[in-house]
């Protein structure tokens, strides 16, 4: 089974498509830029269809990325101050 086109490939790659999730998040109306090669107009589709398990979808026009990721949402849980 081979995998034809994966350009989030790497774990630095992931990283850097999680902070620009997290960007995203921050306020959806903002154009991202792609994790990949950098140019503006990242589209980001949230997939999340499970309970402790994202999905983003990424398509990006300039380098043709579309890829989606799977992000655990549990990084979440550990982040109370009490
Ligand atoms: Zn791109």
């Amino acid at each position: 089974m081979t995998d034809p086109a994966k350009l989030i490939s790497t774990p630095e790659l992931a990283a850097r498509a999680m902070a620009t999730v997290r960007k995203w998040q921050a306020d959806t109306r903002v154009d991202q830029a792609c994790p990949i090669c950098s140019a503006p107009g990242l589209r980001i589709v949230d997939k999340s269809s499970r309970p402790h398990m994202s999905w983003y979808e990424f398509t990006c026009q300039a380098c043709g990325l579309d890829e989606a990721l799977a992000v655990a949402s549990s990084a979440h849980t550990t982040d109370h101050d009490s």
